[in-house]
C-alpha cells in the first residue's frame, strides 16, 4: 500500500502558515511501513479540492487529508468528497448529536452552520473527534483502474488531528496491513550529541522495513529515537522492543536521559532526587530558562507524586519546601560589575555562589551566549558541590533563541550527567 498526504487550505496555499500536518503523518505512515510517495497542497476551492484527491485515489490506495472539515462555507472538504465518490451528503443522527452536545455542555446554542459537520458522503465510517466538533471521514471510492482507493479525511487542527489519528486512524490501518495485530511505540530520549552523531553511533538501527522499525527525530537539541513494534499483542510487541532499546542504551551510553515524554530538566530533578542534593542557580544572559525549566519539572515532578499517593491527577502548586529545586537568581548579560560572566574563574565563583545563598547543596552557574564565530556562541558552565567544581565551555549554533535553550538545557544536564555516576556508584 502507497499513500499520498494532502493539506487543505488557503492559509497553507498563500503562505500564511507552513503545513506541519503532512510532515507528522507521513512520518506516522512511515512508521507504520506506508511509504508516503506524493504531497498536495490544495486551496480551499470545490474544483481544486476535486482534482486534487482524483489525482491522488488514482495513483495512491491510501490518501490522508487534513483541513476544510470545519462549519464554515470555505469548508469544503464534505462536498470535495462527496464529489469525488459520487455520493450524496447525508445527516448522521448519532454524528449530529455528538455535535450538539458538545455545544450543550458549554450551555451554547449550537450555531445552524454546524449541522453541515454532520453531513458526511454515503458510505463514510465516521471518525470521531474527542477534542472538537468537526468528525473526520473516513471513505472508499472507485479508482479509474475498477479497484478502490481509502481516503481518510481529519480536521486541520494538529492536536485534533494527531489525537484522531492515535485514537482511530491508527488502529484501523494497522489492521488492514498484511499480517494484522497491535502497535506499540517506545521513545528514547537523548541529549548531549547531534542527530547525525547519534545516527552514527547506533549500529545500522535505523533503516527501512527494520523489525522493530527504529525512526529518529530531533526538536530543540533533544534527540527522539521511537521504536515501533508489530506483533499480535502488546507482550510480543514488547518482547521484541526490549533487545532493541537494550542496545540503544548501550551504544548511547550517558546521552540517554529519559524516556517518553521526559525532558531533560524531569531527569534532572530525577537525579537529584536520587542523589539526596538539592540545587540553587545563577544564570547570565539565557533569560531566566534554566530556572523555568526546572521550577517546570519540579511542578511536575510534585504533581505525579501526589497522584501516586491520593490515586488523583494532581493539579496541587507545587510545594517549595519538598523541592530539590531551591531558585535561583536571573541576570542580564554582563551584569555584575567587575564580573566577567564568560570567564571560566568567576563561572566557578558564582557557581559557589548559587550553592551558599540558596542553601543548596549543589550550586550551577551559567553564562551563555557570548556572540561566536560564524554565528555561533559560547557558554560557560560551572556544577559546584562545596568542594569541587565542575566546569564545561560550549559552542552553540542554531541561531540566538535556539542557542539560550541549548544553553539552558545543557547546563541542566551536566546536574544530571555529574549526579548519575554517583547515584550508580553507591
Ligand atoms: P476547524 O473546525 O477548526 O475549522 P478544519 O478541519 O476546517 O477545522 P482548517 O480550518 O483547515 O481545519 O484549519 C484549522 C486550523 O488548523 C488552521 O487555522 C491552522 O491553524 C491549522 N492547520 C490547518 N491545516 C494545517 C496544516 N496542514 N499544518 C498545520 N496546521 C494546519
Ligand atoms: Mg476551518
Amino acid at each position: 500500500m502507497q499513500a499520498e498526504v494532502i493539506a487543505i487550505g488557503d492559509e497553507l496555499t498563500t503562505g500564511q502558515r507552513l503545513d506541519t500536518n503532512s510532515q507528522w503523518l507521513s512520518a506516522e505512515l512511515g512508521l507504520l511501513g506506508i511509504p508516503v510517495l506524493f504531497h498536495t497542497t490544495v486551496c480551499d476551492t470545490l474544483e481544486a479540492g476535486v482534482e486534487a484527491f482524483r489525482i491522488a485515489a488514482a495513483r495512491c490506495e491510501l490518501v490522508v487529508a487534513t483541513g476544510g472539515l470545519g462549519p464554515t462555507a470555505d469548508d469544503l472538504t464534505r462536498d470535495v468528497l462527496a464529489a469525488v465518490a459520487g455520493e450524496p451528503l447525508e445527516l448522521s443522527a448519532a454524528a449530529l448529536e455528538a455535535v450538539e452536545s458538545r455545544f450543550a455542555r458549554r450551555a451554547v446554542a449550537m450555531p445552524e452552520s454546524n449541522r453541515r459537520q454532520a453531513m458526511f458522503p454515503r458510505g463514510t465510517r465516521i471518525i470521531p473527534n474527542p477534542n472538537g466538533t468537526a468528525p473526520g471521514i473516513d471513505l472508499d471510492v472507485r479508482r479509474p483502474d475498477g479497484g478502490t482507493s481509502r481516503i481518510i479525511a481529519l480536521p486541520g487542527v494538529p492536536s485534533e488531528m494527531r489525537e484522531m489519528w492515535r485514537g482511530t486512524v491508527e488502529p484501523a490501518l494497522a489492521a488492514m496491513l498484511p499480517e494484522a495485530g497491535v502497535f506499540v511505540h517506545r521513545r528514547i530520549k537523548c541529549f548531549g550529541a547531534g542527530e547525525s552523531a547519534v545516527e552514527a553511533m547506533l549500529p545500522d538501527l535505523i533503516h527501512r522495513g527494520r523489525d522493530p522499525l527504529v525512526g529518529i527525530t530531533a526538536h530543540e537539541a533533544t534527540i527522539t529515537l521511537r521504536i515501533v513494534a508489530r506483533g499480535r499483542d502488546e507482550r510480543e510487541c514488547r518482547a521484541k522492543i526490549a533487545p532493541t532499546e537494550r542496545t540503544i542504551l548501550e551504544c548511547l551510553g550517558p546521552h540517554v536521559y529519559g524516556v517518553e515524554d521526559d525532558e531533560v530538566e524531569d531527569a534532572a530533578v530525577r537525579a537529584l532526587v536520587n542523589a539526596g542534593q538539592t540545587l540553587g542557580t545563577i544564570e547570565i544572559g539565557t533569560e531566566g530558562r534554566v530556572a523555568a525549566c526546572l521550577t517546570q519539572a519540579e511542578a511536575r515532578r510534585q504533581a505525579q507524586q501526589s497522584s501516586l499517593l491520593s490515586g488523583q491527577v494532581g493539579t496541587q502548586a507545587h510545594d517549595p519546601l519538598l523541592a530539590v529545586y531551591r531558585g535561583g537568581m536571573v541576570l542580564p548579560a554582563r551584569a555584575i560589575p567587575g564580573v566577567e560572566h564568560e570567564s571560566a574563574d568567576s563561572m566557578k565563583r558564582l557557581a559557589e555562589r548559587a550553592r551558599a545563598d540558596s542553601g543548596a547543596t549543589l550550586g550551577l552557574a551559567v553564562g551563555a551566549a557570548r556572540p561566536g564565530p560564524e554565528g555561533r556562541s559560547v557558554v560557560v558552565i560551572a556544577l559546584s558541590d562545596g568542594q569541587t567544581v565542575e566546569q564545561i565551555e560550549h559552542m552553540l549554533g542554531g541561531g540566538p533563541t535556539l542557542a539560550l535553550s541549548r544553553a539552558a538545557k545543557t547546563a541542566i544536564d551536566l546536574v544530571r550527567r555529574t549526579l548519575e555516576p554517583r547515584i550508580a556508584a553507591s
